[in-house]
């Protein structure tokens, strides 16, 4: 698709701040966010990495014999990265064929009581299956940490994602819905737990002059480019650098590297993200409607899959995630639509076990339902300016190439 495109789409649908967001404020966004899901008080902290770290350097000291954290072999690299950070050993462990929760004979099979922790995770405001995951977790003593990073909002049997398991964390990072650029919340339902992540917290999030200026500018940055015009910037134009260059996973922004940040959130982004959660209810319930009007068309398309809501359970959407019957197919539909501003995208490039920078701290481990999710499955932001017309060619796309 070569037509020079009017304005860019995003991949996930981010919250858009506005003017009236960035005065100084009060820094109340941990409670007021707390107070929305109806969820214990929210632990803030700086990037929803940060606040696993915390979660897990509280485990770890509580069981210093167990260090071993089980997490699902296709899912976000920043997760392998905080678990090594944190001194411990990532387990990848496959997941069941054409989806991202956890296999569970996989499960059974990588939990022992060795395991520190076992880590259920929400893809793209999709509930994961956490009732498997803490049955396999509590039969060897392990703990429960849900990874609801990029699911704010998301609830299941009418509480909010992460209350289900010993602890849960959210991610404010750009494109994950609200955002303060980069940040975290923590949750745990035992409040003798939560003290102890308190403090944690505290001991791990030093003032840091020079990332909360770094911080602070890129919010500013994200008010001012995050918009159609702005995207073509901001987004469009480094993606179809790095797909020019052969080099997916900088495409999507997978390329991290250690150490990952440490520092305490200054006042003026906790008042900023406390005003823009005010609109965040409403948000959400416009990217549901768009969700409602636009998945029958997905699916009525044969051997697409989009990944839904699991009985009972009311999830966010911030982006559809697709799996195509082949890879083939799959790459056919992303060489033309990725390039070309529709908000067409991927995930996660790889497996954990497969990105070159996992050497040393991802074991090599056979996974292949996840390498065959990764090799199958695309992305279609649910951004508020996505509109019909641009669905009706993203599906007229995937239709076209589907016997290529
Ligand atoms: C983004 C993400 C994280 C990490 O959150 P940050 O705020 O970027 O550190 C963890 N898990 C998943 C599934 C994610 O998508």
């Amino acid at each position: 698709m070569s037509d020079r495109r009017r304005h860019e789409l995003p991949p996930t649908a981010g919250l858009p701040l506005q003017l009236a967001d960035l005065w100084p404020g009060r820094r109340d966004l941990a409670t007021r966010v707390a107070t929305q899901i109806g969820s214990p008080p929210l632990i803030l902290t700086c990037s929803g990495s940060a606040a696993f770290m915390v979660a897990l350097k509280t485990l770890a000291a509580r069981n210093p014999q167990r260090r071993r954290v089980v997490v699902p072999a296709y899912t976000c690299p920043l997760v392998a990265l905080a678990v090594h950070q944190a001194g411990l050993e990532v387990v990848p462990c496959d997941v069941r064929h054409s989806h991202f929760d956890f296999d569970p004979d996989s499960l059974r099979n990588a939990c022992d009581e060795r395991a520190l922790a076992v880590v259920p995770t929400h893809i793209g405001g999709r509930v994961a299956d956490v009732a498997d995951a803490l049955a396999a977790a509590r039969a060897v003593g392990a703990a429960v940490i849900e990874d609801a990073a990029q699911s704010l909002g998301a609830r299941a049997h009418h509480a909010s994602v992460g209350l289900a398991g010993d602890m849960g964390f959210f991610s404010l990072a750009t494109g994950k819905g609200l955002t303060i650029y980069e940040g975290g919340l923590l949750v745990a339902r035992d409040p003798r737990l939560r003290s102890e992540l308190v403090r944690t917290a505290h001991e791990l999030a030093r003032p840091d002059f020079h990332w909360q200026s770094r911080r602070c500018l890129g919010l500013l940055g994200y008010w001012a480019l995050y918009r159609p015009r702005g995207l073509r910037l901001a987004y469009g134009k480094p993606l179809r650098r790095a797909l020019r260059a052969n080099d997916p996973v900088r495409a999507v922004g997978d390329d991290f590297s250690l150490p990952l940040p440490l520092h305490a959130v200054g006042t003026w982004r906790q008042a900023v993200g406390a005003r823009a959660a005010v609109r965040l209810p409403d948000f959400l319930y416009a990217c549901l409607e768009r969700a409602r009007r636009h998945v029958p068309h997905l699916k009525s398309i044969a051997g697409v899959r989009v990944l839904e809501d699991a009985p009972d359970t009311f999830g966010t959407w911030p982006f559809f995630l697709l799996v195509l019957e082949s890879s083939r197919w799959r790459d056919a539909v992303l060489e033309q639509l990725w390039p070309a501003g529709f908000g067409v995208s991927r995930l996660f490039i790889h497996a954990l076990p497969d990105y070159d920078y996992m050497q040393g701290i991802v074991p090599a481990t056979d996974v292949p339902n996840a390498r065959d999710f990764a090799a199958r499955s695309l992305t279609i932001g649910n951004s508020p300016w996505l509109t019909d017309a641009d669905m009706d060619r993203i599906c007229e796309v995937l239709e076209r190439t589907r016997c290529s």
